[in-house]
């Protein structure tokens, strides 16, 4: 494979994999030229809206509320989990340009990411940036060897739970990165091959990774034939054969199944950050043993949740790349129950992640 072609491959699988977050995303086509991809870097590297991430920072805050976890927080980051809760996204708009380093300002995200384009603010993304792409040598753009695989893991829903030797995870995937910034923050070293250079990126990271993972195409996918029909994939080879990018590659109209999930309605996100979503988050059943492994409990969880995800939905045989759009599943479902069953999901999966957030912080800081 000559180097354009491997920069092309990795370069897709990055715009492709960058959109997956939990907030708007929008559809971007494939097949470009790599020119045209390069160019496009910085704005793909923020695809998404912050109100997932924003509920679980605001229901954790309302939970912890007068505590001494409460009390860390805001000395650990000078805010609330809320303002926290989307740095990791807009850490994306990171790129590199001529060999260094940049923050790319995107206006479409402004609202969200505002609040850290100081030249201070820029410095700490770009070096967080700069210190988590540096394990694959020329490959450090490919996303399974970039921050950017720190958003998600891809278990196959035929699967009882996450394991980190399933097909679909890996060792710098979303359920270690987790557990890499709890031990940062109960005051232990990062452990390869994350990068995590204090209490208040781990908290950062943290807060935002415990939303992506009750985001269910986050977790769980469904592997595809050519036909559009169910595949198990014994082999990482496989999985990667089969993938659909966490419903990216899956198309309602021009919908990506992904952003489909990531978009949360602003009638539930403003329910839930004012206060419902704190109330029904008391009546979450609390995780029980060690906090080791309570992230591998709950992507087990997110696992079985996101078999619903593909209920009531159906997906034809795949299209051949054409010019201008990438090869893909083109799906349909049957509605209004399949919106209604997602609205449903996402509400639950939200308050989920907002007592859980919640409970974190709690045990770390007593
Ligand atoms: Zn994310």
């Amino acid at each position: 494979m000559s180097l354009q072609t491997t920069l092309t491959a990795a370069l897709h699988r990055r715009l492709s994999i960058g959109l997956r977050c939990f907030g708007l995303s929008v559809s971007l086509s494939f097949g470009l030229s790599l020119g045209l991809i390069a160019s496009l870097l910085p704005g793909s590297a923020a695809a998404w809206g912050p109100a997932g991430h924003e509920t679980v920072g605001a229901i954790a805050d309302q939970l912890l509320q007068g505590s001494h976890a409460a009390a860390q927080v805001q000395k650990i980051q000078l805010s609330n989990l809320r303002t926290g809760s989307v740095w990791a996204d807009c850490a994306r708009s990171v790129a590199l340009l001529k060999g260094k380093w940049t923050y790319v300002v995107d206006p479409k995200y402004k609202a969200a990411c505002g609040i850290f384009e100081t030249p201070a603010s820029e410095a700490l993304m770009v070096d967080f940036v700069r210190r988590n792409a540096s394990y694959c040598g020329f490959m450090a753009g490919h996303t399974r060897c970039r921050h950017e695989a720190y958003h998600f893991t891809d278990i196959s829903i035929d699967q009882p739970g996450y394991s980190p030797q399933l097909p679909g995870a890996a060792p710098n995937d979303l359920v270690q990165a987790i557990g890499a910034a709890i031990t940062v923050l109960q005051g232990g070293k990062s452990p390869a091959p994350f990068d995590i250079a204090n209490p208040r990126e781990a908290l950062r990271l943290l807060t935002h990774y415990i939303g992506d993972l009750h985001q269910p195409l986050h977790v769980g996918s469904v592997y595809l034939d050519d036909a559009g029909k169910p595949v198990s994939p014994a082999t990482d080879q496989e999985a990667k054969d089969h993938s659909n990018a966490g419903g990216n590659a899956i198309l309602l109209g021009s919908i990506k199944l992904h952003a489909l999930w990531d978009n949360v309605p602003d009638k539930l996100s403003v329910s839930l950050q004012a206060g419902a979503g704190a109330t029904e988050a008391r009546q979450v059943q609390p995780a029980t043993g060690p906090i080791t492994q309570w992230p591998t409990a709950w992507a087990s969880e997110t696992v079985s949740q996101s078999a619903q995800v593909f209920q009531g939905l159906h997906i034809g045989a795949k299209t051949a790349a054409q010019p201008g759009s990438s090869a893909a599943w083109p799906a349909t479902s049957d509605e209004p129950a399949y919106r209604l069953a997602r609205e449903n999901l996402q509400h639950a999966q939200l308050v989920k992640a907002g007592a859980r957030l919640a409970q974190v912080l709690k045990a770390i800081w007593p």
